[in-house]
């Protein structure tokens, strides 16, 4: 069978993919971002493809609908909007998941022909703080390094980013350099204990945003050590005597760090040459995260250390695509091609290249700026592309109150039922990854294909297409008169050559020569990997800005300060990782980590409930005890929403505090109650039937035999024999109940024509079965009482809760190999598989070897 070549939809290391009609998928050896390598999101890519839950044809007002219907629909209530209220009165919210071509599109109509910059994206969540960053010294919004630098590097240099996770190919490079060269060193820098630790040299548990008292004292420390590049900061740089003033007069004790730490981490940056510094969300995500970037950055600008093989600060972006729509103006604050909105000169360019009737002459609204306008009722007409807001914003209950308050919402996305699709008065089903054909731009700059191998399902369609075709009924026909993305793709790079005079960093004019089916992997710009090794930067002089950076004012703490982010098998709100069992196994449900001296004062244990609350809000999580976090800091993951739970949505509970110049919302930086949850019951369901979730707390996941779910409440346990049919919307089947007739807890089966549709088990504790032995028996043909004893026989051994989710070996099987002498992670994938496949699950089994703990919530 042929495979096509394309890429990853996931995160921003954008791996390059084989894919086949089948549902075949292996990393592409040939491809420069991952020589070969997936991690486990992109190994089962192939089992996310299928049609369950897709949206298949247009919806209006809750209806099956014609394109015609639709689009006309979206285009006059645009229209109308615009006509009566104003351009500024409609907004577009788009993706870091859209191609280029699609955002290209979306950019030219909100900007050139709406006229308005109305037009924001889910970066804005995710690196917008980067971007002021690189603006402020640089004059341009580049990245200067590329991935090889980090296998050259002599020290790593890790700052809010648990690589292991959220960009696990890169650590995996980094993983492959570091035992092929022992002397090189890396250093994580995060509050948290993560699966990154394991590979560090040295790990520093920095105050939360302590990061800039941490680089001030570096920077400080660099000058004292005479590790300063006098030359190249005479040459190169501006501002650096005052960024050095701050540093000094900064308290390097807010980074929280002890002084042997500091002192370590110090000499080891001013004696290495070759330092690359990799920052992601835990830098970005922050009220101060702009500062925290230019922190970082004025420490490599004084020591010359960038743009040189091996060395240089390094944003690694979190989506597949957030470089590419930064690179097409696809946020609120900029235009094509790394231009200005507030710059007359370019939107004269533009305007003229485009051929417009208008330009917008003002910033757009950011992302939680414009969902505030829709709740205040400024915005009339909002379409959201290939996001869901409703879940993934900050104090999320109230953006998706503002989302049900604009008069008109049109939502474009391949899955009929999302937090925010399920606002929508038109919905418009697109083309999903597999489908779609057009160009990403992975953190390293390099553009890749995406290419379809799969037929476009029903009536759904790429979103360029939607995107145009509502342009031409808006009256635009001639310039959204394009049939292919490839004349999308030429007509940006036409844009990126009319602008050269501009003097840009972005230049895509080497591109106009490509063969877009063909074209290989490649950077821009085409024959420069790098950029400011000898200056060059983009400032009227010619230099680099050092910025004096501050460290946040003390908040004071009376509650629980929440960090957020991702885990290793899922990708934001999982309407496409949800889909493969095998991803839903590693952790099952939302969950928060807390320390044991919090968890012993609030009387939580292992596996318990915590309702985390703030003034407006409250959700519910299972309980992970760990001191990977420190004492009064909570993390939980980002993921689960409406769909999948009843209350473990963490964004309802984090705070709107946003960084004052990009915008991008502190979403680790959450102050949070906490109190457990007083559950009078707890339960687990395996079944063939989707379970709805209508108890206080209920989280519900694939499984390989249909699904599972965890239940918990504070109200009365209703009576077992009906609890199957409450619980899956079902009474087909033969119900069999072993109750405690003290407790009236116990077990539940349900048998059709003898095979095991349902099992559920309820406990006043949390309960205790094997989850992944339990899902097993599911579809078999077994007495009911056989699998009411929920344990393994002597002849199935128990797994255990999932680690490694390629090869499908729970954390039993891999204690048990460590037990038999397993010695090494190689060793354990020789007696179990674990970890042979995409690797993710490495830094997890290298763990085990120390604790034989792993997240109870999972098991
Ligand atoms: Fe996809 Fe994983 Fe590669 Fe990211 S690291 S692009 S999620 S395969």
């Amino acid at each position: 069978m042929s495979l096509t070549r394309t890429t990853c939809p996931y995160c921003g290391v954008g791996c390059g993919v084989l894919a086949g009609v089948d549902g075949t998928i292996k990393g592409d050896p040939d491809h420069p971002a991952n020589f070969g390598r997936l991690c486990s999101k992109g190994s089962a890519l192939g089992e996310t493809i299928d049609l369950d839950g897709r949206l298949l044809a247009p919806m209006v007002d809750g209806q099956a609908a014609t394109w015609d219907t639709a689009l006309d629909r979206v285009a006059s209530a645009f229209g109308d909007a615009v006509e009566k209220h104003g351009p500024d009165s409609v907004a577009f919210y788009v993706s870091g998941q859209l191609l280029t071509e699609d955002y290209y599109v979306a950019n030219k109509l909100m900007k050139g022909y709406i006229g308005s910059a109305n037009i924001d994206t889910n970066s804005r969540l995710c690196m917008a703080s980067s971007v002021v960053g690189h603006e402020r010294a640089y004059s341009t919004d580049t990245v200067p390094g590329i991935y090889e630098d980090l296998e050259l590097a002599d020290t790593i240099v890790l700052v809010g980013s648990n690589l292991a996770w959220c960009h696990p190919v890169l650590f995996q490079r980094i993983q492959a350099a570091k035992q092929a060269r022992p002397h090189m060193k890396v250093v994580n820098i995060d509050p948290r204990i993560t699966a990154t630790s394991a590979l560090a040299d040295m790990h520093l548990q920095v105050a939360p945003d302590g990061d800039i008292a941490l680089f001030n004292g570096l920077l400080a420390h660099l000058v004292d050590a005479g590790a300063v590049d006098a030359d190249y900061v005479a040459q190169h740089v501006n501002g650096f005597e005052t960024a050095v003033q701050a540093a000094r007069v900064c308290d390097v004790s807010k980074s929280g760090i002890p002084a042997t730490g500091l002192q370590a981490f110090f000499d080891l940056f001013a004696k290495t040459e070759k330092v690359v510094t990799i920052y992601s969300q835990g830098v970005n995500q922050s009220a101060c995260g702009s500062d925290k970037v230019n922190a970082i950055l004025n420490c490599h600008l004084a020591t010359g250390r960038i743009g040189r093989p091996g060395m240089g600060p390094f944003s690694a972006t979190g989506q597949p695509n957030a470089m590419g729509g930064r690179e097409v103006g696809g946020l609120a604050n900029m235009l094509a091609n790394h231009l200005d909105i507030d710059n007359a000169d370019h939107r004269d360019a533009v305007q003229g290249f485009w051929n417009s009737p208008t330009m917008c002459s003002e910033l757009g609204l950011k992302a939680v700026d414009l969902f505030e306008a829709c709740s205040n009722g400024k915005i009339k007409a909002l379409w959201v592309m290939s996001t869901n807001p409703a879940v993934s914003l900050p104090h999320a209950n109230h953006v998706a109150d503002a989302i049900a308050n604009v008069p008109f919402v049109a939502v474009s996305d391949i899955m009929a039922n999302t937090d925010t699709g399920d606002l929508a008065d038109v919905l418009l089903p697109a083309a999903g990854w597999g489908e779609k054909n057009g160009t990403v731009t992975n953190s390293e700059r390099r553009v890749s294909r995406q290419r379809s191998f799969l037929p476009v399902p029903g009536e759904a369609r790429p979103d360029w297409a939607i995107i145009c075709d509502v342009a031409k009924r808006m009256g635009w026909g001639d310039a959204f008169a394009f049939e292919t993305p490839q004349q999308m793709f030429a007509e940006y790079v036409g844009l990126s050559d009319a602008v050269q005079h501009f003097g840009k960093d972005l230049d895509m004019s080497a591109f106009a020569d490509v063969d877009y089916e063909e074209f290989p992997p490649t950077h821009w710009p085409y024959n420069e990997k790098r950029f400011f090794a000898d200056g060059g930067f983009y400032h009227p002089d010619g230099k680099a800005k050092m910025l004096p950076t501050m460290a946040p004012t003390d908040v004071i703490q009376d509650r629980y300060r929440l960090n957020t982010g991702r885990i290793r098998d899922q990708w934001h709100t999982m309407t496409r990782t949800g889909k493969a069992a095998r991803l839903g196994s590693h952790l099952g449900e939302p969950f928060v980590e807390i320390h044991p001296e919090d968890a012993l004062s609030l009387g939580v244990g292992p596996a318990d409930i915590l309702r985390l609350s703030t003034p407006t809000d409250a959700g519910l999580f299972r309980v992970m005890v760990t001191d990977s976090v420190v004492k009064g800091q909570l993390f939980a993951a980002m993921h689960w929403t409406r769909q999948n739970t009843t209350k473990g949505q963490v964004n309802g509970v984090v705070n709107v505090k946003t960084d004052p110049f990009s915008g991008q919302p502190a979403l680790k930086g959450g102050q949070v109650d906490a109190v457990k949850f007083e559950a009078k019951w707890h339960g687990f369901l395996a079944s063939i039937n989707p379970p709805l979730p209508k108890v206080a707390y209920a989280a519900t996941a694939r499984s390989e035999t249909g699904w599972r779910a965890e239940f918990a409440s504070d109200g009365d346990l209703p009576p077992l024999e009906g609890l199957l049919a409450t619980l899956t919307g079902s009474d087909d089947g033969v119900v069999s109940v072993v109750a405690d007739q003290v407790t009236g807890l116990g077990r539940v089966a349900r048998t059709k024509n003898g095979v095991l549709t349902d099992l559920f088990f309820v406990s006043s504790s949390p309960v205790a079965v094997s989850r992944n032995y339990i899902t097993t028996l599911i579809g078999q043909d077994m007495p009911a009482i056989q699998a009411l004893a929920g344990l393994p026989g002597a002849d199935q051994p128990d797994p255990g809760a999932q680690i490694c989710s390629c090869m499908n070996v729970g954390v039993n099987t891999v204690r048990a190999a460590i037990l038999a002498g397993a010695t090494t992670v190689d060793a354990i994938g020789t007696a179990t598989g674990a970890g042979t496949n995409c690797g993710s699950c490495k830094p997890e089994l290298a763990g085990l070897f120390e604790s034989c703990q792993t997240p109870l919530a999972a098991e």
